[in-house]
């Protein structure tokens, strides 16, 4: 399988994943335009791109969907819950979703995609495990709290996508109304840097081979800090030497196959 996090963060979060036969992007976040350039720098076949999953409705997460399905003629995939706040909000892609229950599973060729319920505010949000066969991939950003659904999901994967959203001190420290900070730091918002290494080393096994740090906060945290943090924990349980990137607002990452 082959992963490339085109964008994350705040203003907008788009993943691309191949395997089993398919290539598709995991939220689309980002302008249409934007993604496209995005993908055309990667090196990213985007003519391959048919799928678009979404985890929920924020519109760091959304924003491109209506032209981006026109623009690589895609299938756009969400839950009931996304499905109907997207169709609200924009007639246009009224029926246009495939919907697909949370706790389920199905396919796109040979990949597996099981989405599973992560607690946050939006309408009903999702994070993702892909399997081709060979390999798994989880993917768990806005997340206000780890769940025993969620370590079950990260246990047993090669590569993991967790949100390292923020450092607990840098946060309450900021300038940002009391209030946004108890929702980001609350059940139902985000994962801090310590939450995001806890939840890794809880669950890391003898399969996990990447990490990727993401959805990072650009006021209440730094790239060094998330790694740190990250890295700091893992040395604590023998594993210090696994590979943690630090996915960017701006940066495209690397393609990691694994
Ligand atoms: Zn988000
Ligand atoms: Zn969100």
């Amino acid at each position: 399988m082959e992963l490339c996090v085109l964008a994350s963060g705040s203003k907008g979060n788009c993943i691309y994943v191949s395997g089993g036969g398919t290539s598709l992007l995991i939220d689309a976040g980002l302008s249409a335009k934007e993604t496209l350039l995005r993908m055309d720098r990667a090196g990213i076949d985007k003519n391959a791109v048919k799928s678009i999953l979404l985890t929920h409705d924020h519109t760091d997460h959304c924003k491109g969907t209506r032209v981006l399905r026109e623009r690589l003629q895609a299938e756009l995939f969400a839950n009931e819950g996304t499905a109907t706040a997207l169709e609200q909000r924009d007639p246009k892609l009224l029926s246009g979703f495939t919907v697909f229950d949370d706790g389920g599973a199905f396919e796109i060729n040979d990949l597996r995609i099981e989405p599973f319920q992560v607690p946050h505010d939006a309408s009903d949000t999702v994070g993702f495990v892909l399997d081709d066969g060979f390999s798994r991939l989880c993917v768990v950003t806005d997340i206000g709290q780890t769940t025993s659904l969620v370590k079950i999901k990260v246990q047993n994967c090669d590569i993991v996508v967790v949100e390292s959203n923020h450092d607990v001190e840098m946060l309450r420290q900021s300038q940002r109304p009391w209030s946004l900070i108890q929702r980001i730091q609350g059940r139902s918002g985000h994962l801090s840097n310590e939450d995001a290494a806890e939840l890794i080393t809880e669950t890391a096994n003898g399969r996990l081979k990447h990490i990727v740090l993401a959805h990072l906060s650009e006021d209440c945290n730094t790239p060094r800090l998330a790694h740190n943090t990250m890295v700091d924990a893992l040395s604590l349980i023998g594993r210090g030497n696994l590979p943690v990137h630090v996915a960017s607002q701006n940066e495209i990452g690397p393609r990691l196959l694994f």
